[in-house]
């Protein structure tokens, strides 16, 4: 595994490399991620990780302080996985250049994450289409977890880049919570209850398949959850998965979450 530590080594170790994969992450890895990796690995002639806690993306700068970050695992781990190349750049190497592309949300976007997170997504695509233009790869390995950043990144990245993105499922531990860097802050009473709360979503959107009004039942679900769990859930919708516009069926549909588990914000869908 070779280490990048900025783009004069980046460019000097993919030169004449073709069919690369890569996974960008904000590191604190885990099973999500090697998923991703490993997909990777099967797609593509070589992988390229980047690990880069991205400041532009964070709305709030204690959120960016206490975002979890362990490089010297994570090397561990990409060394056992034989990644080929792991990029490590410093601020500088994202952003010392003027970003071309446009990047401007419109009015149906804002929705879900981008009502609650102000400018987060516009710093999600900002990175994502620099660091395309800085690796240049084949194909980009991106999580479901994150769906709607996912839809936002395909929408840019493919418009002004031959890369293609390729969506991979949520890695869910064996309580079913989805796997996510930020669970390393949650203490383990926290952990059942968000255990809880993901079987119940679950069992809830199995129940909605026969059901008329869904929204009305999803609005009640909400009221049960913020009571049971004493939560601030931030959304709880159903979404069509194609343009995450309201839907009232369940077909081409997913449910949406958003809430706090002690000052901690996590997202899933289902
Ligand atoms: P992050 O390091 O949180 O920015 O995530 C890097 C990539 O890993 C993103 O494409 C995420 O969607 C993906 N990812 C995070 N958690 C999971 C998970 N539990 N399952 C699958 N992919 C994930």
């Amino acid at each position: 595994m070779k280490t990048l530590l900025n783009n004069i080594d980046l460019n000097e170790a993919l030169f004449g490399n073709s069919n690369i994969g890569f996974v960008p992450t904000m590191g604190s890895l885990h099973q999500g991620h090697i998923s991703l990796i490993k997909k990777s690995q099967k797609l593509s002639n070589k992988t390229i990780v980047s690990i880069f806690v991205n400041p532009k993306q964070f709305n709030n700068k204690e959120d960016y302080k206490k975002y979890p970050r362990d490089i010297k695992k994570d090397l561990k781990i990409l060394k056992r996985l034989k990644v080929d190349f792991v990029y490590l750049p410093k601020i500088k190497d994202v952003y010392k250049t003027k970003n071309k592309i446009k990047i401007k949300l419109n009015k149906q976007d804002k929705i879900l994450c981008a009502k609650y997170r102000k400018g987060h997504f516009e710093g999600v695509i900002d990175v994502m289409t620099r660091l395309t233009k800085i690796v240049n790869p084949s194909k980009i390995f991106m999580g479901e977890k994150d769906f709607q950043q996912l839809l936002l990144v395909k929408r840019y990245v493919e418009k002004n880049f031959k890369s293609k993105i390729i969506s991979c499922k949520t890695i869910r531990d064996k309580n079913k919570i989805a796997l996510s860097s930020r669970n390393t802050l949650l203490k383990k009473d926290d952990l059942i209850k968000v255990s809880k709360i993901t079987k119940s979503l679950i069992i809830f959107k199995k129940k909605l398949l026969d059901k008329k009004n869904l929204n009305n039942l999803i609005f009640m679900k909400k009221k049960e959850l913020q009571k049971k769990y004493n939560i601030k859930i931030d959304y709880l919708e159903l979404r069509n998965t194609k343009n995450l516009k309201f839907i009232n069926k369940i077909k081409n549909a997913r449910i949406f979450v958003a809430y706090f588990i002690n000052k901690v914000r996590l997202i899933d869908n289902f």
